[in-house]
């Protein structure tokens, strides 16, 4: 067992990325702390973990708002007395999110509240808690699009996952002395709830297929198994990264047919 006698947090728990790490890390040996805003999917991820006799918590956490963050790790210390790893993997895809003219305040501002801000709140709590365990992992979800451009543009999604990666890389090297490792996990684009709501018709996404030199959209377990990776002593000597599960995406200049 990889995790065995860890906690993790895990935000974005409910579905997608965030359901399946849990449910891995689970496996794997840890108790979960799974933080999202969508109770219902909160709790099924807990007693599909449950179902496998292992431990697991939901914690109901608005990753944009100080208080909630604050006690998504107070709750988590409490039950399971500590905190190991921290996954900063909740994040949203707004359907208005469009190029600089098109799209509103609105959208910018809570796009960045959640994506980015999120992580930020989740790091200010949850550092000093792997401190008091004698250091751990942190894993933030950012994405491929924060190290290339595409012509179907979602300014404030893209400007948050910018802002993950350099944020991440920023805490990797303050407290890479603490025996805190810090990465940012950039999937490409999944099969997941999140992207196939925005690539909503077959010919937008064929469109997108058109780029990922692997041929298909990845899987939510797929980047749990990443995050497996960052999470566990197997990357011990890996922090600052920019790790990318894409595909080949950003390896490509032209894709094969
Ligand atoms: P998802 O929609 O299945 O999961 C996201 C989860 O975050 C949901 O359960 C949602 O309820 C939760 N959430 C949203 N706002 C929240 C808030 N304010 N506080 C707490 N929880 C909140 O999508 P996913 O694909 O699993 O996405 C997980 C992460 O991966 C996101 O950060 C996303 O940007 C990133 N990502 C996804 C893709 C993709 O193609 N799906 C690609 C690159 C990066």
């Amino acid at each position: 067992m990889r995790l065995k006698d860890k906690v993790a947090l895990i935000t974005g728990a409910s579905s997608g990325i965030g359901r399946e790490t849990a449910i891995l890390f689970a496996s794997e040996g840890a108790s979960i702390a799974a933080v999202d805003v969508n109770d219902a999917g909160g709790r099924e991820s807990v007693s599909l973990i449950e179902r496998e006799q292992r431990q697991a918590i939901y914690i109901h956490a608005d990753v944009s708002k100080v208080a909630d963050c604050q006690n998504m790790v107070e709750v988590t210390e409490k039950t399971f007395g500590k905190l190991n790893i921290l996954f900063n993997n909740a994040g949203i895809m707004h359907p208005k999110d469009d190029d600089a003219v098109n799209t509103g305040e609105d959208i910018w501002e809570v796009t960045l509240a959640v994506n980015l801000k999120g992580v930020f709140l989740g790091c200010k709590f949850g550092i000093p808690a792997l401190r008091r365990a004698g250091g751990g992992s942190i894993i933030n979800t950012a994405s491929f699009v924060a190290v290339m451009g595409a012509a179907t543009p979602q300014i404030a999604y893209t400007a948050s996952k910018g802002g993950v990666l350099a944020l991440s890389r920023e805490l990797a090297i303050v407290h890479a002395r603490e025996n805190i490792r810090v990465n940012a996990l950039c999937p490409g684009p999944l099969r997941t709830e999140l992207l196939m709501k925005y690539l909503n018709t077959e010919e937008k996404k064929q469109r997108r297929l058109v780029h990922i030199p692997i041929g298909r959209f990845g899987e939510a377990r797929e980047m749990a198994k990443a995050a497996l990776f960052l999470a566990s002593d197997d990357s011990s000597y890996l922090t600052g990264s920019t790790f990318l599960a894409d595909g080949g995406i950003t390896a490509a200049y032209v894709t094969p047919e």
